[in-house]
């Protein structure tokens, strides 16, 4: 399975694609997760993504389609992988398409977290009080924020733009965690048997 979750910061994302990663044997690609370790490890990509992402920023698109690009060729991609955080631009987006071509790989589905808003907000300002000098520089009220700005910006076209390949299923991310995740599973089964019919 070849699949990417598409959806605001604090709809879930990370979350749900540990266990469809536990499901399905593949491996979860979080640009959001190498990017910290990169920030971490002092590298040259971390040191000049640090204050983007402290703000809520995204970091430039050559930096993370390099990123993904190595980690794709990497042999636990092999069964499969679940793109999480990646594409968040159009140029992402025609960037992955690209790559997946020239590496002879085709992506089976992309599955929306459909977040109403309101909801996020509230959701946003609780973790960032839960998560006051936490580990993420970006979980307080602004930078979530701004995620938020620039999800609406830059990632949602990208609802369109996988709807228009016929690749887009969209799931109701207000429910529970787990009626989420039985939601994801059902949404992957069709893809499964549609590809074996
Ligand atoms: P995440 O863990 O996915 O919420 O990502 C945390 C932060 O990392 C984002 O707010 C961005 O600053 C940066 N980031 C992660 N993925 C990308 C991406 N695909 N493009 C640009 N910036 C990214």
């Amino acid at each position: 399975m070849r699949m990417m979750l598409l959806g605001p910061p604090g709809a879930g994302k990370g979350t749900q694609a540990q266990r469809i990663v536990d499901a399905y044997d593949i491996v979860q690609l979080s640009t959001g997760d190498m990017l910290r370790a990169a920030v971490a490890a002092e590298t040259p990509v971390g040191l000049q993504a640090k204050e983007i992402m402290a703000r809520g920023d995204l970091v430039p698109d050559s930096v993370v389609i390099q990123i993904v690009s190595d980690r794709l060729d990497e042999p636990d991609c092999a069964n499969g992988f679940i793109l999480d955080g990646f594409p968040r631009t159009v140029a992402q987006a025609e960037a992955l398409d690209a790559l997946l071509e020239e590496k002879g790989l085709r992506l089976d589905t992309t599955i929306e977290l459909a977040v109403d808003d309101t909801a996020l907000l509230q959701r946003i300002e609780k973790r960032a009080s839960e998560t006051v000098g936490g580990a993420r520089a970006d979980d307080n009220a602004d930078a979530l924020k701004k995620r938020l700005d620039v999800y609406h910006a830059q990632t949602k076209p990208l609802i369109d733009f996988y709807r228009g390949k016929g690749l887009l299923m969209s799931v109701d991310g207000m429910q529970s965690i787990d009626d989420v995740t039985t939601s994801i599973m059902a949404a992957l089964d069709r893809v499964k048997s549609s590809a074996t019919a």
